[in-house]
């Protein structure tokens, strides 16, 4: 079955994988089996016929999944395959699809940057790195050990009437063996597994072209099977496409703190945009009152800013001098002094208008004082007409006091 998208297994992050099989435009059924159970894929092609076939790939594709290692060994794959092997041999023993039902095995283990491999067949495995394809298994047919020879060349090869002849292949030979051995892959690198229903269709650069233009191993195998389709769909067609992504686990969690810090995002402007809002209710209700050059001035808003950006505006200067005022109350201005509306805070500066007269009053009273004294201190101690006598103890005026000493000691005289 063809799958629809790209899959991704948690287990195993570094792996995005696409699969399609299609019957082709000649044969009358499906033949080719697979397994794409990350970290292990597998391509068979059956052989045999009606009934045979496809049971032999079938059969191939689940021993080989059953057997193969829990771990990187090539040699433990290649013995998968074998058993495989020997069980499509049994079920044709046994009377299950046909005597004499076959396959060819290609199966792939990847562990972190190694790749196991187990090769029967003329099944191919294909690496694209760096933009170029290398196949890294060897058929086992005919056309390849002329090519193998030098007698023909590989286009020769895919269009040679006898081209389907396997040389080696699952379901006959009890001593069969497979090929296997471990690679080095790569982040970035993209892995084909396909039947010989696309490689005997397309050339391998144009197989390269179609790997190259896809992003997706999905989209690769969808293409590259219809390449296969397109170029005539004589034979079944199967393709794994594996991609080693780069950094896939990093990319990942990246996307998901991106996602996560998106959403941080999104909370934080939203609070600012209702902080906002509340400051624009709170500002839009508040006075207080300020100096503004050195004058006290009433403004809108709250004394302050928020982020550099000032919470007021000055709406009158009121001409009162700040150093007019006391000093503890130039330093509250200073911070600003709220007022619960305009009026109140026109209130406080009328007040402050008030405060100001009332001690320029003193001062001049106190200065008028200051300047009568000294006037009395600085005037002359001879007696004045125009001033009043001083006032003895007895309440008796001094010239009274005098008249009656003068009295009193004539009365003594004449006595
Ligand atoms: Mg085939």
């Amino acid at each position: 079955m063809a799958a629809s998208r790209d899959i991704q297994d948690e287990r195993h992050p570094e792996l995005v994988w696409g699969a399609r099989t299609d019957v082709g435009h000649a044969r009358p059924h499906n033949e080719d089996s697979y397994a794409d159970v990350a970290p292990l894929f597998v391509v068979c092609d059956g052989m045999g016929g009606h009934e045979a076939g496809e049971v032999a790939s079938a059969i191939a594709v689940n021993v080989i999944a059953d057997e193969a290692p829990i771990a990187l060994d090539d040699t433990a794959l290649g013995a998968a395959v074998e058993a495989a092997n020997q069980a499509v041999i049994g079920a044709s023993a046994q009377g299950v699809g046909k005597e004499g039902m076959g396959c060819t095995a290609t199966a792939v283990q990847i562990f972190g940057e190694k790749m196991a491999v187990a090769h029967v067949g003329d099944s191919r495995c294909y690496l694209l790195r760096a933009g170029q394809i290398v196949r890294i298994t060897h058929d086992h047919s005919y056309v390849e050990e002329l090519v193998d020879a030098g007698e023909i060349t590989a286009d020769e090869a895919r269009v040679h009437p006898a081209r389907s002849i396997i040389t080696r292949a699952l379901g006959s030979d009890p001593e069969m063996y497979a090929d296997h051995f471990t690679l080095d892959v790569e982040k970035g690198d993209r892995i084909i597994l396909c039947s010989d229903g696309l490689s005997s269709m397309i050339a391998d650069e144009a197989i390269e072209d179609v790997a190259l233009s896809c992003p997706t191993p999905q989209n690769c195998a969808d293409a590259l099977v219809q390449a296969a389709l397109d170029a005539g769909g004589f034979d079944n067609v199967t393709v794994i496409v594996v991609d080693i992504a780069r950094d896939a686990a990093v990319e990942r969690h990246a996307r998901q703190l991106a996602r996560g810090a998106f959403s941080i995002l999104l909370g934080m402007v939203g609070l600012m945009i209702a902080a906002l809002v509340g400051f624009s209710l709170i500002v839009g209700k508040s006075w207080f009152v300020g100096s503004e050059n050195g004058e006290v001035a009433i403004y809108k808003g709250i004394h302050g800013d928020f982020f550099g950006l000032n919470l007021y505006e000055l709406t009158e200067r009121t001409g009162v001098v700040v150093t007019d005022l006391p000093d503890a109350t130039q330093k509250s201005l200073q911070e600003g002094i709220a007022a619960a509306s305009e009026d109140d805070a026109r209130a406080t500066v009328d007040s402050y208008r008030s405060q100001i007269d009332i001690d320029r009053q003193k001062a001049a009273d106190a200065e008028e004082a200051a300047a009568s004294a000294t006037h009395d201190e600085g005037a002359p101690t001879t007696a004045n007409p125009t001033t009043p006598a001083p006032v003895t103890p007895q309440g008796e005026t001094t010239d009274d006091a005098q008249a009656a000493t003068a009295e009193q000691a004539g009365g003594e005289d004449r006595g």
